[in-house]
């Protein structure tokens, strides 16, 4: 399932999982309106240009259902839906998050037996966007790459973030002037952790890593990015798609080329 699908890179990622993907494919959005007009427009789409739901094409068509990152009770419906119908899910694409809303993920992580996670970071989630030399910037990098880094204490620091951001203290604190870095830092931060804590589960071939997409042409960047949203769905999908028995990469955060990046 892909969060966010009703638009930008969300949108051709479910395309390209369409066509890819041996399974059933939900596209999921927060208004319902919005979501089915896409997802009747995608089967239009994959029917007449790649064949797909016809005799030629593998057979596939999106699902719809409505999932608000935001709102819990949306969250708790979905997963009821997917353990009901399905009992289950295996891959996930968030590419919605911007906020630190997040940490959803990690309730579906635990609730189902998933095999690949990819969230949908950014160039802005690199570690190096906490800039600055003073010590508490030094400070602020080194707890969010420490190897023993918590969900908890990671939770942590992004409501320190907000605390301190609402006082106007977050500069001395080290934080940048964005909610958005922020987010995004701490969504490649949960990457790390979550393939972490994966790693000593015992269910088989878990994998989470995030990526940026590249700078696309969405409503996101007022339409500035150079990039197609086919081409802002490569990476994405590429991990989404993942073999279940490889060794890398996990817990990794990758550039839209799919070039592993050190973050
Ligand atoms: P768009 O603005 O085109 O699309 C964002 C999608 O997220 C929309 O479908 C929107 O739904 C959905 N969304 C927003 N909030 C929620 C929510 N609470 N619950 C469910 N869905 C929600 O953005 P892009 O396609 O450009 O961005 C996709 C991802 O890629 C984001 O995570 C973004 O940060 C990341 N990214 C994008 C870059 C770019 O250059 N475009 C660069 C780096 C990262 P609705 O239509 O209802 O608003």
């Amino acid at each position: 399932m892909v969060t966010g699908g009703n638009k930008g890179i969300g949108y051709a990622i479910v395309k390209e999982l369409c066509a890819k993907f041996e399974g059933r494919v939900y596209l999921t959005a927060r208004d319902e309106g919005r979501g089915r007009d896409t997802v009747n427009t995608l089967k239009k789409v994959l029917k007449e240009r790649l064949g797909i739901g016809t005799e030629a094409g593998l057979g596939l068509s999106p699902s719809f259902h409505q999932l608000d990152i935001d709102d819990q009770k949306s969250i708790d419906a979905f997963a009821a839906y997917l353990k009901n119908t399905y009992g289950g899910l295996d891959v996930l694409v968030n590419n919605a998050a911007i906020a630190y809303k997040v940490f959803f993920i990690t309730n579906l992580i635990h609730l189902f037996d998933l095999s690949l996670v990819c969230h949908v970071s950014s160039s802005c989630g690199h570690l190096s966007e906490i800039r600055g030399d003073e010590p508490a910037a030094s400070q602020l990098r080194a707890k969010l790459a420490a190897e023993t880094l918590t969900e908890e204490e990671l939770c942590g620091l992004m409501e320190q973030f907000v605390a301190a951001a609402k006082d106007g203290t977050f500069r001395q604190a080290g934080w940048p002037a964005s909610t958005y870095v922020v987010s995004k830092v701490g969504v490649s931060a949960l990457t790390r952790i979550q393939q972490r804590a994966l790693d000593s589960d015992p269910r088989p071939d878990l994998i989470v890593n995030s990526c940026h997409p590249g700078y696309v042409n969405t409503d996101m960047t007022s339409h500035k990015g150079p990039l197609s949203i086919e081409q802002g769905a490569v990476c994405p999908s590429h991990l989404a798609l993942l073999p279940p028995d490889i060794t890398e990469p996990k817990g990794a955060y990758l550039w839209h080329d799919k070039s592993v990046v050190d973050w």
